[in-house]
């Protein structure tokens, strides 16, 4: 199984490990780089159980490489909240903490909306956040 570039349009491939080929990865903000690594697991790659958090680095990841090649048609923040949408049933208040940290532009208000929307999902309440 070969395992290609995470960067939006790149279909370079690098080894199972690597979220990006060297070019991609030295577009990504250092900022994002070492919230890759602080967040990176040893082995996640083989045992398919990266943490949720590695998941909302690699989409801010994902997202800024993206607005830099002007390959991404909307506001980066959104690309990284889908991603959250997508995995929030599951994140734990400190995961949605964790959110409120590597992103300075969310506001407390912000974090309680996904607090509350995971809530009322896991009483079967429904709704798909958008
Ligand atoms: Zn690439």
């Amino acid at each position: 199984m070969t395992h290609v570039c995470h960067a939006i349009g790149c279909d370079k491939t690098v080894p199972p490990k690597k979220l990006f080929c060297l070019p991609h990865w030295r577009m990504t903000p250092a900022r994002i780089q070492a919230l890759i690594w602080e967040t990176y697991k040893p082995g996640q790659e083989n045992r398919k159980d990266p943490t949720l958090r590695y998941l909302v680095v690699q989409a801010m990841a994902v997202a800024a490489v993206a607005t830099k090649e002007k390959r991404l048609d909307e506001e980066p923040e959104k690309f990284v909240l889908r991603r959250i949408w997508q995995i929030l049933p599951r994140m734990t208040d400190d995961d949605i903490a964790f959110v409120g940290r590597v992103y300075p532009t969310l506001t407390e208000a912000d974090l309680e909306k996904l607090r509350v929307t995971r809530d009322n999902r896991a009483m079967g309440a429904g709704g798909d956040g958008t």
